[in-house]
């Protein structure tokens, strides 16, 4: 320091001066050897030094920076001059016991460093500061850190968006103001990408969060200054779009995100297509908390998926109303086998170079106590999504292998095929081909007469273990087909790398052949495609839904193997069903 501090009186000149040698030998020492900067000034001859470390910690060598108490504070963020230079004077003036404050200081090369400084001024008997010193930390490294932290809290860190946290805490503020201003609206849109699982699950993860990333850049791109979106999860993404005139506004920007969305994404030189759903809530609903709007959102999103994909639909009330039927019924279903109010139709299968009819599909019926007959559309997926589809699933498969054995043993001969839907909860569930082996055992029904129905949504969920599943299954003896062949999204050398038997044109294609004006559409030419794919892999086609003789006549034309629809029959009660079997019935 350049004023050392008072020392005793010594008793010559000699002494005195080796003294303060030693003293300065001492400090110069500790000063060398510190980590910290360290500085000192003297308030009265209003003079600084800076140690060579503190000069080193912003970059400068010993000669660079000058004794002035402006090379620090010059060099101070703008942003927190003030702040530092009034704790500054607070402490002069007595009114705090010592000094400490963390700021950003400009380095050398221009960017800032995050450091904290103490220090503690030493004052004459009236309290006036004479001198000031202290020490200068560099704490940058822990500053970023902690500045990663609470990015990671509040931002999705592969997209770089805000995140859920965050996202609620903006709707909280938009809900206020709507509450305080009322010419001031918001929405809420809820968006998620079609078929995402199918994509990550056949093309990668890595491949997945690429798609995800471009995603998430373009709807920034689609926004509006002051909009904010976020990544909720997964392929989901919620945009808050604020200070709306009306509901059109919200509609107009979730059709420009759905046009932005369907361009191709260009991933490792693959072209990927895909589409978005998007429900929209608005705050004209008057809701109090964040999470109703997000929900309301949430159940508009799985309403326009349920329309068919690449949609958006707005909340309304009667989607609340329909969100708590979908409560009741799970409620219900869960004692619905109990109460025994499942019970199984058959729907028969003919063979197309006969005429007969070569196996039934079981399909599943609720009459419920409390609402009639269910269809399957809509209890099947509140089965799936609670899990339920596992008991009830396995009593189906139970119930219809015990009717055909039953069939069988009464006709005599071989006896007709049994269909039987598996879900995708069932197909992932690892003791399947035990549970199955043991129901044919059981029953006594031969396992070649079984013929397990599965989706192509359902295999490619989980690939890996469906292909030890169904090679599990085949081992039984069991046989399997891909129902609603056609509607999933995949490439179709999954149907080569699993053990099928068969595959179920779905109905959307068998529905306009035959209509006069579709003879040659679209539609025809992919049943013909179809047939064609399932004659050179060795698998017999099975078309659905055939309604006319007409359609009929044409999937007979094309060389399709099987059919099923209610021109044959509708799915008919176990009774009337061996009726038509034992009659012999001939198409
Ligand atoms: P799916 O397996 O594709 O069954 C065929 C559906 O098409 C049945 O509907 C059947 O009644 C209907 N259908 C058959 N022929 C025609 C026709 O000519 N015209 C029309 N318009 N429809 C026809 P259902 O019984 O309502 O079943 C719907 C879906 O529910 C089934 O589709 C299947 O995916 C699922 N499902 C039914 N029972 C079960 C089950 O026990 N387990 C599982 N996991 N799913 C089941
Ligand atoms: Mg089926
Ligand atoms: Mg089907």
């Amino acid at each position: 320091m350049s004023e050392s501090p008072p020392i005793v009186p010594a008793q010559d000149d000699r002494e005195l001066r080796d003294a303060l040698a030693a003293e300065r030998r001492r400090y110069a020492l500790v000063e060398h050897a510190a980590n910290d900067g360290l500085w000192h000034w003297d308030i009265v001859n209003d003079k600084v030094r800076f140690s060579p470390r503190w000069k080193e910690l912003l970059g400068y060598a010993e000669h660079e920076i000058e004794n002035n108490i402006n090379e620090w504070l010059d060099r101070i963020h703008p942003e927190e001059r003030e702040r530092v230079l009034s704790a500054l004077r607070a402490h002069l003036e007595g009114l705090t016991s010592h000094f400490e404050n963390e700021h950003r200081v400009m380095h050398e090369t221009g960017v800032y460093r995050w450091v904290v400084c103490r220090g503690l001024a030493a004052r004459d008997e009236h309290g006036k500061a004479l001198e000031f010193g202290g020490s200068l930390t560099d704490v940058t490294h822990r500053k970023v850190a902690e500045e990663q932290l609470a990015h990671r809290a509040f931002y999705d860190p592969l997209t770089n968006l805000p995140n859920r946290a965050l996202f609620l805490d903006r709707l909280r503020h938009a809900l206020r103001r709507a509450t305080r201003r009322k010419d001031y609206a918001f929405a809420v849109l809820f968006l998620d990408v079609d078929r995402f699982k199918v994509i990550n699950d056949s093309l990668g993860h890595m491949a997945g969060d690429r798609l995800l990333v471009m995603v998430a850049r373009r709807l920034e791109i689609s926004l509006r200054p002051g909009d904010s979106v976020a990544r909720l999860g997964g392929d989901e993404f919620t945009v808050l779009l604020d200070d709306i005139k009306d509901i059109s506004d919200a509609t107009t920007v979730a059709e420009r995100i759905q046009k932005e969305l369907s361009a191709p994404f260009d991933i490792g030189g693959q072209e990927i297509f895909t589409s978005s759903s998007i429900g929209i809530a608005c705050s004209t609903t008057g809701y109090q908390r964040p999470e109703d709007v997000l929900r309301d959102a949430d159940t508009a999103m799985y309403r326009a998926k349920a329309h068919g994909r690449a949609r958006h639909a707005l909340f309304d009330t009667a989607m609340h109303a329909h969100v708590l039927r979908q409560l009741q019924i799970e409620a219900e279903l869960r004692r619905a086998v109990e109460r025994d109010e499942m019970f199984v139709q058959y729907q028969p299968i003919v063979a197309l170079d006969s005429g007969a009819i070569s196996s039934v599909e079981a399909l599943a019926r609720w009459r419920s106590s409390e609402r009639g007959l269910v269809e399957p559309s809509e209890f099947i997926p509140v089965a799936e999504e609670t899990g339920l589809i596992q008991p009830l699933g396995r009593w189906v498969l139970r119930e219809a292998c015990r009717e055909a054995n039953r069939w069988r043993s009464k006709a005599g001969g071989p006896g007709c095929g049994l269909s039987v839907n598996l879900s995708s909860k069932q197909l992932s569930q690892p003791d399947l081909a035990n549970v199955i082996a043991e129901v044919l055992a059981d029953t006594g029904l031969p396992a070649e007469l079984l013929q397990l129905e599965i989706t192509e949504s359902a295999i490619l969920e989980h690939p890996e273990a469906a292909a030890t599943t169904l090679k599990r299954l085949k081992q039984i003896g069991v046989r399997l087909s891909i129902d609603d062949f056609g509607t999933g999204y995949s490439s179709l050398s999954y149907l080569q790398r699993f053990p099928i038997d068969a595959l179920k044109i779905d109905r959307s294609f068998v529905q306009h052949l035959g209509v006069e004006r579709a003879i040659d559409g679209d539609d025809a030419r992919i049943v013909r495609a179809i047939v064609m794919i399932g004659r050179n892999l060795g698998k017999q086609v099975i078309a659905e839904g055939v309604e006319t003789a007409n359609q009929l006549q044409l999937l007979r034309d094309v060389g399709c193997d099987f059919a099923q629809g209610y021109f044959f029959s509708k799915p008919i009660d176990g009774p009337a069903c061996q009726h038509l079997l034992r009659i012999a019935r001939r198409w």
